[in-house]
């Protein structure tokens, strides 16, 4: 038996990371007074535009009401089917049914947890409207195979982008793709690489669908909050949701963006550092990330009886996680369900180790030493 002691770092799977100005740039805002949607959200919106390089982005609550928003903003709704990826967290399935579509479960890549051309392909029926690929471990995915196809059947791309802030399709930045593009939604929640504490952003293909969104996240009305301060009444054009960004949150996320190359450097290298270690890991399998592309979101490696592995190294201390159980087996989602072996199978294998910026190369030694022992069982 082997006493290393376990680090800190270590001992949980994903937790927030602060760069040590996020405080004060809270504490302003709070004295500021305005706490819900207000100027410190648009200063937000301003300057996520301008690192992604787009015209304009939307701020919400979260990264779930983005995915609602943006299937609402496309035109998606009651009868439409949006293929997704079984394998994700549970907000994209609960984004297209609060839509009041219907999810289509679609297969994933066994390499890359993610959905392929052909996999979506597969899964397209006569009611799909829209297609939900997730960037799972915050790699892109390149539908660019199916793009004729989805183009001529008028089926929107609305990118489930939670795990993939300032990630890279090709040599631009995921969100970054112009007026024909796809739709993509960000989360800022609590331990995605950019945090607001809680918040989201959908970046629109054009004005009118940006004003779309706007109308949308303030109840469906159509003054702005500066201007309805100046008048007697306002207008409540359609139905509408109760989702904007906290000025509180905006804060915070301005604090982190200001910062963020560190956290573009870190996370790559983490990957790569355990790339290296787990290289000469008999019988685990490392999920790739395209990590000369991406900021990736975690670690994620495949492992034979994982559930002993997994109970072995939680015992030990050592933050392991599952992501996710797959959704086409979740009860809520039962009227879904249709069989996708390899999710199914890859399911059983799957397991996150720890990843945070404040790790070091000796922590993941630790992780991996403890791993291949585990294993080696
Ligand atoms: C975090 C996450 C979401 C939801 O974002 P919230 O901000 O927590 O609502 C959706 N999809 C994926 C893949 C996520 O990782």
């Amino acid at each position: 038996m082997t006493s290393t002691a376990i680090p800190a770092a270590a001992r949980v799977n994903a937790r927030p990371y602060l760069h040590g100005t996020e405080a004060d740039a809270l504490t302003a805002a709070l004295h500021a007074g305005q706490y819900g949607h207000g100027p410190i959200t648009e200063e937000f919106e301003r300057a996520v535009a301008a690192y992604l390089g787009v015209d304009d982005v939307v701020a919400v609550e979260s990264g779930t009401a983005a995915l609602h928003l943006a299937l609402l903003a496309a035109g998606i709704g009651a009868g439409d089917e949006v293929v997704v990826p079984s394998m994700t967290f549970c907000a994209s399935v609960q984004a297209i049914t609060a839509a009041g579509a219907r999810p289509r479960f679609a297969e994933i890549d066994p390499d890359t947890l993610c959905v392929s051309a052909d996999s979506v392909l597969e899964a397209l029926t006569e009611d799909t409207r829209a297609v939900m690929p997730v960037l799972y471990g915050g790699r892109a995915v390149d539908l660019t195979q199916a793009a004729p196809v989805l183009a001529e059947r008028g089926i929107t791309v609305i990118e489930d982008a939670a795990q993939a802030f300032g990630s890279r399709h090709g040599d631009r930045k995921v969100g970054a793709y112009g007026v024909q593009g796809t739709l993509t939604c960000f989360s800022f929640g609590p331990i995605k690489s950019l945090t607001c504490g809680q918040g989201g952003a959908v970046v629109p293909r054009t004005p009118e669908e940006a004003e779309r969104v706007r109308l949308l996240r303030m109840l469906g009305i159509r003054q702005s909050q500066a201007d309805r301060i100046r008048t007697t009444t306002y207008s409540v054009d359609r139905t509408g949701w109760r989702y904007p960004m906290s000025a509180l949150n905006a804060a915070i996320g301005l604090a982190q963006l200001a910062r963020f190359a560190r956290i573009e450097a870190a996370r790559p290298r983490l990957w790569r550092t355990y790339r290296d270690a787990l290289a000469e890991v008999e019988g685990v399998v490392l999920v790739d990330v395209d990590v000369e592309r991406s900021v990736p979101f975690n670690c994620v490696v495949r492992v034979p009886d994982r559930d002993t592995v997994f109970a072995t190294l939680h015992a030990q201390g050592i933050g392991v996680g599952v992501h996710y159980p797959p959704n086409h087996l979740q009860p809520a989602f039962a009227p879904w369900h249709r069989p996708l072996p390899v999710t199914e199978q890859v399911a059983q294998e799957i397991m996150s180790l720890p990843f945070h910026p404040e790790m070091t190369e000796q922590d993941v030694s630790v992780v991996v030493n403890a791993l291949r022992q585990a294993v080696a069982r």
